[in-house]
């Protein structure tokens, strides 16, 4: 924790919270919260009756808690609100990816042998950027153009430099009065829409390929997937995705033979080029036909090979916990009355977020909600998605969780077990605000070794 934020006010905090006489009670909620940096504070109680005799069997209430409310974790999935929890849905999401990879958990084991091919969906240029450029292993030249012509911003777009990896001009535009912010912020609004139709060609193109009816195919086989959305530097998402071949009822049988990885990569690559979205035409903008960009990758999923299922279950899980913050934007939402300037971002998303709302403000765009979404740069699609048989649920790994802490629970003599046909369950909750005070985050950070920090450190991941 940065020493500017251990100050006397959150010391004296800290202190008073020591010498509560409820403190142990408190500390032991933090430890049960995880490390977690924003709990929610809930008020409320749970009464077990016996439905037989009508008498209460166990009550709990927030009411002997300490500040009478109980700490829970915020569960959040973005590492910049809560590293803690986010940690946690990342393990999750692992574990629920590779589950879909190399089978368990109900998952036959069988799935490995089903094509399964890892693909990136990226976003078309809207205008040279700074970035950095690899072959075989030696540094390029960023943008070098030898017969560059000025633009009419008075730039020349050409740019010699071997960018370093964390260099703060990686995806910036080279001239930014030449960029197309419009295109930019247009394609993130329409990526769930063209990620909608690429799995619908997809469909499609199988089926061409089995020479069947879309109807007929359904009844030999199924395609699952999970897909994440990345922020590239530039301020656009693209998607990386695990897209399987199952058989009829999921990964519990297998694909028709004809239905192979090299059929489901073609597939993939038709599919990709031929979707379109087109925004609608509005004062001031006319319709514009978007597209994936060219910079398709489709690779292999092997146990043994380049690309493992632990790499691909890493990769996903990790982008799962992130939004467009990593690009230097805001983890909130913008109102249109706010001073852009005064935004701590860089001058690349400001613009990005200055076009949102310019867009957002037209009429016939209102559909696309571009004011909503300012701060996640026009996006406002979902982060981390799978289709219903890809693998086991979030939910499942959740309740396998919670069915072990009330094991301990029961085990350890802190819950009573009931007949759940004999015990009526009355429980009634309210939120009653969340997160810490300077003191009791100062507190919260020594107890859960220093993983959470006072409100207003500007959290960072
Ligand atoms: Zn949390
Ligand atoms: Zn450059
Ligand atoms: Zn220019």
């Amino acid at each position: 924790m940065p020493a500017s934020t251990t100050n006397a006010h959150a010391i004296h905090g800290a202190i008073s919270r020591l010498n509560d006489p409820h403190y142990t009670r408190w500390a032991s909620q933090i430890r049960r919260s995880g490390g977690c940096r924003q709990p929610i504070h809930l008020r409320g109680k749970v009464e077990h009756w016996d439905t037989a005799t009508g008498t209460l069997l166990h009550r709990y209430s927030t009411r002997l808690e300490p500040d009478g409310v109980l700490r829970v974790p915020c569960k959040t999935r973005r590492a910049s609100r809560c590293p803690s929890c986010a940690e946690v849905y990342r393990a999750d999401t692992y574990h629920l990816i590779r589950t879909g990879l190399v089978g368990g958990k109900g998952v036959p084991e069988s799935v490995t042998a089903h094509p399964c091919l890892f693909v990136t969906l990226t976003a078309p240029p809207f205008g040279a950027v700074h970035t950095r450029r690899e072959r075989n292993g030696k540094m390029l030249p960023c943008h070098p153009r030898r017969d560059a012509q000025v633009c009419p911003h008075g730039i020349v777009p050409s740019c010699t430099a071997r960018h370093q990896p964390n260099a703060e001009s990686l995806g910036e535009p080279l001239c930014p009065g030449c960029y197309d912010y419009t295109g930019s912020v247009l394609f993130n609004a329409l990526a769930p829409l063209l990620w909608k139709r690429f799995t619908d060609a997809l469909r499609r193109h199988l089926a061409k390929s089995g020479d069947l009816t879309l109807r007929d195919m359904r009844e030999q086989l199924t395609v699952a997937f999970a897909k994440v959305a990345e922020y590239q530097r530039r301020g656009v998402v693209h998607f990386h995705a695990v897209i399987r071949l199952d058989g009829p009822s999921g990964p519990g049988l297998d694909p028709p033979g004809w239905a192979t990885a090299d059929v489901l990569a073609q597939a993939v690559q038709h599919a990709a080029d031929a979707v379109t979205a087109t925004t609608p035409a509005a004062a001031g903008t006319s319709a514009r036909v978007l597209r994936w960009g060219r910079e398709i990758d489709v690779r292999p999923i092997t146990l043994r090979g380049d690309l493992t299922e632990q790499a691909v279950a890493g990769y996903i899980a990790k982008y799962a916990t992130k939004a467009a913050e990593c690009v230097g934007t805001l983890d909130r939402r913008i109102v249109p009355t706010e001073d852009l300037a005064l935004l701590p971002v860089r001058e690349h998303a400001r613009c990005l977020i200055a076009e949102c709302l310019r867009l957002g403000a037209i009429s016939g765009l209102a559909g696309l909600r571009l004011i909503h979404w300012a701060h996640m740069l026009g996006f406002g699609g979902h982060f981390s998605t799978r289709s219903r048989r890809f693998s086991i649920t979030l939910g499942d790994i959740r309740a396998d969780r919670a069915e072990h802490a009330r094991t301990e629970a029961v085990s350890t003599g802190r819950l009573l077990l009931f007949d759940e046909d004999t015990a009526l369950v009355v429980s009634d909750w309210h939120y009653a605000g969340r997160g810490f005070t300077p003191g009791d985050a100062l507190l919260a950070a020594s107890i859960t070794k220093g993983s959470v920090s006072s409100p207003g450190d500007g959290g960072g991941v």
